[in-house]
Order: structure tokens, then C-alpha cells, then sequence
């Protein structure tokens, strides 16, 4: 922990003042609203040490960070059979992109873009009785944190400027890929992306990902060892939309991005590391982050390779 700590340090300072040549995302106004100059990072170790500097106990919107939390219960029900409904490849396309759909019959990519994580709600809307409710059960059990909330102005927010999510969920739909009605769909895909969490309980909750981490605190397994390892291959494969390949090359971690500028990665047998910063490079994933995590791994030489 004490190197991570000296680089997280170093490399904080390298890059509070750098010139963010990135953009806050505001297609969903209420978004706009941050403060872009919010950075921090957390790191927690797999031995449950944790470390954070900047603004890594403010809360943010985690957005397409959700992706995973819902991947992973939805796993949980289904084994193998989830991978009838959506595919485990890159897109090489934008996170929202409709192109593909139609050529492959419904079945999105992967679950990390909006159209396979619209059908991973599908999927649990039809498991759960009150999904809302049950989501953030299951994200406060998993994490032993109490403090998980929806941000309902940023969920309406969204329902009111989210047309492509619309047509997504319409166009899947249309192949019989959603079974359950439209509305309660996007409704639950809405809420799941406005969890607020901090850098610290991001570090915290994805422990889980680590290896011999698996377990809640009652010692129950959230996934077995295997379904972990996946999950961690469609991170590392996926994670960054059309920068998935950029994200491998530069950082070199299984990871996931949210739009509202928090990426999370995994070492699997090390750590667990966030970093939120809130202005986007052009592919949709936080520029800062980005960066910060190239210089971390390069330095702490703690990459999967
Ligand atoms: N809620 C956002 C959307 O559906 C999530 C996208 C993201 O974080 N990449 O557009």
C-alpha cells in the first residue's frame, strides 16, 4: 500500500492543474450541473486497506459504472443462459449506438453498452418484484453500505432527454429480445444509472471482482470464481465502448467508465481502484481518468500484463 500511496500522490499533483481538454457530458441536463474541477481517487486493497486523496468522498453519479452491479445480478439469476439475450463482443461502436441491432437481430454486443445493459434490466425487471427497491438491496448488501440512493431528479432528467435509450429499448423490443414493458424497463435502466456513490464505496463494492473476494459479509459468494473472471474479461474487452482497445493498451486493467466521469479498475490480485473527474474525452469516458490510471499502472507497474 505504501507505493500506491507515494504514486497516487505524485501523479494527483502531476495532474490537478493539467489543461482538461475534456467536456462535462450535459445530453443529460441535470449532469451539467457538477463542478468539473472535482477530482479524486480511491484505492482499496484486497487485504481491505483503502486509500483516497482529492475529492474521493463526494458523491457523483455513477452512471455506466451501474452496468456492472446490474450485469452481475442479473448473472447470479440466469448462469450461462444470460448469454442467450446479449453477447459477451466489442461493439468498436458508441455507447449508444443503434447500427448494429439491426444486422444482429436484437441481440446487443455486450452488456457494458446501453443496448445489452437495457436488456440486463429486462432481465431483472422479470426476477424482481420491486426492482428499484430490490437493485439497491442487493447493492447495500454486497457492499455492507447503507448510504446507496437513486438520484431522482437525475433519473427524471434522463427520462425526459433520453430518445435514444427509447428507441433502443423500442427496437430490441421489436425482435422480442424485451420481454416486459417498455416503460417499467427504462424506468428501472433510468434509476440504475443515477446511483451516486464516492470514489471510496466504488473501491469498496467491486472488492468482489478481486480474486478470493467473492464473498458478502455473511460469507455467502456473490458470483463464483469463474463468472468473477468473466466479468472481469468483459470489462477488460468492453469497458470503454470504442476505447476499450485504448483503455487495454494505455492502463491495462479490466475497467468501466460512467458519464458522469467515474472510471473503476480492477487488479484482481491487488486492488480495486476509482477515479472520477468529471470532464470527457470524446469517446464518453473522463479524460483525467483516464490518464491518471495510465501514469498509475505505468509507475506502480501494476498492470494484468
Ligand atoms: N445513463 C447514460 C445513458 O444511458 C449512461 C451512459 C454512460 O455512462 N456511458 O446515456
Amino acid at each position: 500500500m505504501e507505493n500506491y500511496k507515494e504514486v497516487i500522490e505524485c501523479v494527483y499533483d502531476d495532474l490537478k492543474h493539467i489543461n482538461d481538454t475534456g467536456k462535462v457530458a450535459d445530453y443529460i441536463p441535470e449532469l451539467a450541473f457538477v463542478d468539473s474541477n472535482n477530482f479524486g481517487i480511491s484505492i482499496t486493497t484486497i487485504d481491505k486497506q483503502n486509500f483516497g486523496v482529492g475529492d474521493f468522498e463526494k458523491k457523483f453519479s455513477i452512471q455506466s459504472v451501474s452496468k456492472i452491479l446490474s450485469l452481475t445480478l442479473a448473472y447470479k439469476f440466469e448462469g450461462a443462459k444470460l448469454w442467450d439475450r446479449v453477447d459477451v463482443e466489442p461493439s468498436g461502436n458508441p455507447f449508444n449506438s443503434l447500427l448494429q441491432l439491426e444486422a444482429d437481430f436484437g441481440k446487443p454486443r455486450n452488456p457494458f453498452i446501453n443496448a445489452g445493459a437495457i436488456v440486463i434490466c429486462d432481465v431483472l425487471v422479470s426476477h424482481l418484484k420491486n426492482p428499484k427497491k430490490e437493485f439497491l438491496e442487493f447493492c447495500r448488501e454486497i457492499s455492507n453500505n447503507q448510504n446507496i440512493n437513486y438520484n431522482e431528479k437525475v433519473a427524471e432528467s434522463e427520462k425526459t432527454s433520453g430518445f435514444r435509450n427509447v428507441a433502443l429499448c423500442n427496437f430490441i423490443k421489436s425482435f422480442g429480445n424485451i420481454k416486459n414493458d417498455v416503460d417499467d424497463v427504462l424506468d428501472f435502466y433510468f434509476h440504475i444509472c443515477s446511483i451516486e456513490m464516492t470514489c471510496k464505496e466504488l473501491s469498496e463494492i467491486f472488492l468482489f471482482l478481486t480474486d478470493d473476494q467473492y464473498t458478502n459479509k455473511k460469507g455467502e459468494s456473490i458470483l463464483t470464481e469463474s463468472q468473477a473472471k468473466r466479468i472481469n474479461a468483459i470489462m477488460l474487452t468492453c469497458g470503454f465502448y470504442d476505447e476499450s482497445g485504448e483503455f487495454a493498451f494505455r492502463v491495462g486493467l479490466p475497467g468501466k467508465s460512467g458519464v458522469g466521469g467515474g472510471i473503476v479498475a480492477i487488479h484482481p490480485d491487488e486492488y480495486c481502484i476509482t477515479v472520477w473527474s468529471p470532464k470527457l474525452n470524446k469517446k464518453g469516458n473522463s479524460y483525467k481518468g483516464m490518464l491518471f490510471l495510465e501514469k498509475f499502472t505505468t509507475k506502480t507497474a501494476s498492470s494484468i500484463f
